[in-house]
């Protein structure tokens, strides 16, 4: 399953995404967010749309079943537990969310997963060498280079994400870059950076899938 975070919607439809809905952990969290732009405009719900239509474009012609949490770029959600249920309805074998970061400073790709406690030891394992093969890819293919500014070395767990949280599929969250950081806004701006981002992700989730 491929996850393109946000929504074209989301931003006009602030009553429904912001309501609170179970996020995990025993906590709420609102149903979806804007996510963040480039300072260009280039929003994150596009390029998160554009790079997953990518991915399962490449996964596709090697035969593997895609499902996509939401249908199109127009439409306004649907909520993060939603997008869990998705995930785990379908059995995926893996869970990829695709996603731009928005920080002030630093760029680079980081790559999260739940914490250890957060999700069934089942799971874990796979999501942490799922997380380790698009990680590979992405250092060698991507054309983006680890994070500065978040977790270690293009790798972070968080438990506040209920996708990870609430996900019981091998899942991971990939931050492709930091959309308010120049260099990074070009490539992910650019069909060619996104391309390569999308063959990464892709390659890498290939190589999840035949180490089973
Ligand atoms: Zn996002």
């Amino acid at each position: 399953m491929l996850d393109p975070g946000h929504n074209g919607g989301n931003a006009s439809h602030p009553d429904i995404i912001d309501k609170l809905v179970p996020a995990g952990n025993g906590t709420r969290k609102p149903c979806n967010t804007t996510g963040t732009a480039t300072n260009a405009g280039y929003a994150e719900h596009a390029f998160n749309w554009d790079v997953a239509l990518r991915v399962r474009t490449i996964l596709r012609s090697d035969g593997i079943t895609v499902v996509l949490t939401r249908p199109n770029d127009t439409g306004v959600g649907p909520c993060v537990n939603r997008r869990a249920e998705i995930g785990n309805d379908a059995h995926a074998a893996a869970v990829v969310s695709i996603h731009g970061d928005g920080s002030p400073t630093g760029y680079g790709f980081h790559i999260i997963r739940a914490n250890d406690d957060d999700a069934g030891a089942r799971t874990d394992a796979a999501s942490t060498r799922l997380a380790a093969d698009v990680h590979a890819r992405m250092v060698s293919e991507s054309g983006m280079t680890t994070a500065t500014y978040a977790g270690s070395d293009g790798y972070d767990m968080r438990s506040d994400l209920a996708g990870l949280t609430l996900s019981l599929r091998p899942t991971i969250m990939v931050e492709c870059g930091n959309m308010r950081d120049a260099g990074d806004a070009t490539r992910m701006s650019s069909p060619y950076g996104r391309s390569r981002i999308a063959m990464a992700i892709a390659s890498g989730i290939s190589a999840f899938l035949a180490g089973h």
